[in-house]
């Protein structure tokens, strides 16, 4: 259902009606290929989604909207808090603190890949990754609790009704092992700022907070409009801390698929193996999506084939003008 539009912006030319029709068959797009996908099932609570769920959520600077499909249903984040936690970290630590702990390169390898982590070097290679992730919480874990990193995160999305899901939660603390073994060789290594086990148990809850499409969407015009929230205007980080993090998602944000999503998409995204997709857009625009069935790489690949067809389409693509 198409609840508002935007009547400018963009690619010129573009009547209102064109836009939404761009949406639509991107829409259209994503739920056609969501069958060729799969839930993620290593953590047994996600494969409980409906695979055919897709949502897309735009907002713009005005609070205008465009809503197509699901985009209350409330899902885990998954990898999507890693951009929470590396802004948590910037605004409060610093650029030279943050990353003194994790490098900022992409890992060309799987988000919970840990070969790298013992062979080529002792710092994991980017906050997006899982080992990045968990040392960036780690550092965060002395200062902050589990609630402080919970309030930031509804304050980004501009979603007051994100919480643990709790059930996430739990099936990740069954089956993370492969996380505890990374946060314990970070520790062996001399690297890992505060306890494992600690670490661990505030990773699991960062990726287990319910969002929706819409909350995505917040998160994303905030970072899209350079740190402030565009309602309240509350600066909540520095234009250069948001340009670092957008780097980053654009180099790192779609796992070991980010250079393919990089030339066909252009746009800092990042992804979460709950299905959820956010998008910080030129313009500026936030766009959040929601299809649970993931690609091989462990994108949502409705999401993908949308955004792909909307980029497109707009001329959103960072490197068009
Ligand atoms: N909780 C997930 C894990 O650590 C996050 C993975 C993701 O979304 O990339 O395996």
């Amino acid at each position: 259902m198409i609840q508002n539009t935007y009547d400018r912006g963009w690619r010129k030319n573009l009547t209102q009606e064109d836009i939404m029709m761009v949406f639509q068959e991107a829409y259209e797009r994503g739920l056609a290929a969501a069958p060729t996908g799969k839930c993620a099932d290593y953590i047994p609570e996600l494969a409980k989604a409906d695979p055919g769920t897709f949502g897309i959520y735009a907002l713009d600077k005005q609070g205008r909207n465009l809503a197509l499909g699901d985009v209350n249903t409330r899902f885990s984040m998954q990898s999507i808090s890693k951009v929470i936690t590396l802004a948590v970290s910037l605004k409060y630590r610093g650029f030279r603190e943050t990353f003194s702990h994790v490098m900022m390169e992409p890992s060309g390898d799987s988000f919970n890949s840990i070969l790298k982590l013992d062979t080529t070097s002792n710092l994991p290679f980017n906050p997006m990754i899982n080992a990045g992730a968990i040392q960036t919480v780690s550092f965060l874990s002395d200062e902050f609790a589990f609630e402080d990193l919970l309030q930031f995160s509804r304050e980004l999305c501009m979603d007051p009704d994100i919480c643990l899901d709790e059930a996430v939660y739990h099936s990740e603390c069954e089956t993370g092992d492969r996380n505890r073994a990374i946060a314990y060789l970070l520790k062996s290594k001399g690297v890992l700022p505060s306890d494992p086990e600690k670490t661990i148990d505030l990773y699991f809850k960062m990726c287990s907070l319910s969002a929706s499409a819409k909350s995505l969407a917040g998160l994303g015009i905030i970072l899209a409009n350079n740190g402030v929230n565009p309602f309240n205007q509350k600066h909540w980080l520095a234009p250069v801390y948001v340009r670092t993090i957008k780097s980053i998602m654009f180099t790192c944000g779609m796992y070991d698929f980010s250079g393919e999503f990089g030339v066909r998409v252009g746009i800092p995204a990042k992804s979460g193996v709950g299905g959820g997709l956010v998008c910080a857009v030129k313009g500026p625009y936030g766009i959040g999506l929601y299809g649970p069935a993931l690609d091989r790489f462990g994108n949502s690949i409705a999401a993908v084939k949308a955004m792909e067809h909307i980029s497109h389409r707009l001329g959103l693509h960072v490197f068009v003008d």
